[in-house]
This record gives C-alpha cells, sequence and structure tokens, in this order.
C-alpha cells in the first residue's frame, strides 16, 4: 500500500469544492437538503460547516470520526435523513461513484483528475479510464464507509480511486491508515524474498508490516494477492544478477544510479512517485536489498 500523492492538489481540491456547491445549489430536495442538515448537526457537534467536511484532511475526518464512534448513543434522528438525502443526491445526479448518469461527476472524472495511476491499495493494478464513464478500471472507495459515515461520502479526502479486487475485499470494512493520511505507509511496509534466481519454485514473496499496515495487509490481503507475484520477482532478480554493480557505474556519466536502475526495471524509485507505476513498492524494497538504501537519491 502506499501514500496517495495528488499533483496539483489545491487546484483540484477548489474545482471539487465547486462542483459539489454548484450541484447543491442546483438540487434541493425540498425540507431535507443535505447541505443544510449537515450544517445543522456538524456546527453543532463538531463546528464545522458542510462545505470545511467536504475538503478537510484526512487527519480531520478521523477525529470526527472518533467522535462520531464515541457518542453514538445520542445519535441524532436526522443522521437518517443525511443518509437518504446522501443516496438520492448520489442517485439521481450521477454524484461521485456513480457512474449511470454520463452528464455528471463520475469517478471517472474525478480518478481522471488526480492523476492516480495505479491503485494505491495494492499498487499492483493499473487503474485507467478512456473514452467514457463505462470504459473505466478505476473505482472509487469511500475509505470511511458511507453507510456508516454519511456525512462523509462526498468528501474529497474520503474518497480513494480504486482497482475493482480492493474495492471489494475492502467493502464496508475499516481500515486503519489512509492513502490520503499524512504518515509515510511505505515505511511501515516491507517486501524482501526466500528463494534462488532461476528456480521459480523455490521463490516465496515475504511481506512484514507495522503499526497500521497491520489491519490493513489483513483486510486488503496484500501477502496473499503479491504471493501470485512470483514471475515478476524472478525477472526483477534475474536482471538484477545481469546488471552487477559495475554496469551502473559505467553509466554515471549519463545517469545517476536511480535513473538507470530505474530505466533497466522499468519502474521509478521516488516514493512520491511509486503512484505512476505498478509494482514500484515492491522493486523499491528487492532493489534495496542489492543496491542499499541510497536507490532513491
Ligand atoms: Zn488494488
Amino acid at each position: 500500500m502506499i501514500n496517495l500523492k495528488i499533483p496539483n492538489q489545491n487546484v483540484n481540491i477548489d474545482w471539487y469544492l465547486e462542483y459539489i456547491k454548484k450541484e447543491y445549489d442546483r438540487y434541493l430536495w425540498g425540507n431535507s437538503n443535505l447541505w443544510s442538515l449537515i450544517n445543522t448537526w456538524t456546527n453543532k457537534n463538531f463546528q464545522k460547516s458542510f462545505e470545511e467536511i467536504l475538503v478537510c484532511s484526512h487527519e480531520e475526518l478521523l477525529r470526527i470520526k472518533n467522535a462520531w464512534d464515541s457518542n453514538k448513543k445520542s445519535v441524532p434522528d436526522y443522521i437518517v435523513d443525511i443518509k437518504e438525502t446522501y443516496l438520492k443526491f448520489a442517485k439521481s445526479r450521477g454524484g461521485i461513484g456513480d457512474s449511470s448518469k454520463k452528464d455528471r461527476i463520475t469517478a471517472f472524472e474525478f480518478v481522471g483528475r488526480i492523476e492516480e495511476l495505479t491503485c494505491p491499495y495494492c499498487n499492483k493494478t493499473q487503474i485507467e479510464n478512456r473514452q467514457n464513464i463505462r470504459a473505466r478500471s478505476s473505482q472509487l472507495d469511500h475509505f470511511f464507509d458511507k453507510d456508516k459515515y454519511p456525512f462523509f461520502a462526498l468528501s474529497f479526502f474520503n474518497l480513494v480511486p480504486a482497482c475493482s479486487s480492493c474495492n471489494l475485499i475492502k467493502h464496508m470494512k475499516s481500515l486503519d491508515a489512509s492513502p490520503h493520511c499524512s504518515i509515510d505507509l511505505c515505511d511501515l511496509s516491507n517486501f524482501s524474498f526466500s528463494g534462488v534466481a532461476g528456480d521459480l519454485s523455490s521463490l516465496e514473496i515475504l511481506l512484514t508490516v507495522q503499526g497500521s499496515m497491520t489491519v490493513n495487509e489483513k483486510v486488503l490481503d496484500l501477502k496473499g494477492n503479491y504471493s501470485k507475484n512470483k514471475s515478476n520477482l524472478n525477472n526483477l532478480l534475474l536482471k538484477i544478477q545481469e546488471n552487477p554493480e559495475d554496469y551502473f557505474k559505467s553509466l554515471d556519466r549519463i545517469f545517476s544510479k536511480r535513473e538507470a536502475l530505474e530505466i533497466v526495471h522499468d519502474t521509478v524509485l521516488d516514493k512520491n512517485r511509486f503512484y505512476t507505476k505498478p509494482l514500484s513498492k515492491f522493486k523499491y524494497d528487492i532493489l534495496k536489498i542489492f543496491h542499499g538504501n541510497d536507490i532513491s537519491d
């Protein structure tokens, strides 16, 4: 699992906020307007407006969620109204995650704008949306489940572009760390291997996790998922053998070592760009075993 690094984040947040505001101005539901419902509730409990909830950081969403969880007995009746009204918005206006209305914002446009190219949960699957909303391989996961926390259903930092397998496996389950969090998730997991290059049956991909990645790994079954990538590991190890340290030294007038490794192994070794290439975190950890920690410099 890797962190989501959204290029032009502020521009995209502004665009998103404007879009949602415009839609809400256009679409009211009689007495049960979602905007005013959430404003009433959040101002009373968290001193937050709906507008703030739409764009506040993951850490702030987490704070509100924890306060909400610890105070469930006093769930106001209108939380049910918030949920139903959100569902009406999503269904009738093609809200976030609903691809049935092609003239409205959908996961298709959202993912296209934030330029995520791989699923942050597995970093194995390329997510690619093409031509129209039907030709998309990225879904949008609601990190905090939209049935349990309907007031986060449209929050920018609650939306995680993910491959359909990860979205399906996670479904309504909770994870400990969001790809939107400010903790460096790459430091909390580490791939290694056992076995010998060239002998596929001997190879095993090992994954150790710590801290908040422990729950994430279990829910998303990352070990099970990566156990299927033995041939990727084998190819990587064979290429490492074919390109010993001397090879990179001979290139050092043209490329830095990192650049040369990236070209040879068709990957990125900069954590901030792991989202651009499938398996980049996996390749990074394995290459680190042979080339040391300086490979990302
Ligand atoms: Zn995935």
